[in-house]
């Protein structure tokens, strides 16, 4: 007997039906605010359950809005374009949004640079007799 088709997992921003696509979104200054929070809180009791004799532990810097996204899902229906898919759309961007698809109503960001590569010029030195392709 197959198992009963649950909705489990994500599902469409605008539908409902089973995601199956998904892409990055800024958090909304409400979404920002309570993930701080939640962030914050989680600090305290973290401290609270360290031993006072030792060192405190370093969470480093609380985030930042510019680094932090929420993940957006949307069904084969309404999903926007893969390019569109591939950057991070700014926090008030309302996709998947039926009058703008395969669109969105914003700018979304450039996708980010490569890390830097190991070797300054991003050449790889190989061995005598290697080739870097085929
Ligand atoms: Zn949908
Ligand atoms: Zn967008």
């Amino acid at each position: 007997m197959p198992p009963p088709a649950a909705s489990v997992g994500p599902s469409c921003g605008l539908c409902g039906a089973s995601a199956i696509v998904h892409w990055q979104r800024r958090l909304t200054d409400a979404e920002f605010a309570a993930h701080l929070e939640w962030e914050t809180g989680r600090r305290e009791r973290a401290l609270a359950l360290t031993d006072p004799q030792a060192p405190p532990p370093d969470f480093g810097p609380l985030p930042l809005p510019q680094g932090c996204t929420t993940t957006v899902f949307a069904c084969a229906a309404h999903a926007i374009a893969l390019d569109a898919a591939a950057q991070i759309h700014a926090k008030d961007c309302t996709a998947p949004s039926t009058s703008d698809l395969p669109g969105c109503n914003c700018t979304p960001e450039p996708p980010q640079p490569d890390p830097e590569p190991d070797t300054p010029d991003g050449s790889v030195v190989l061995p005598p007799g290697w080739t870097t392709r085929g």
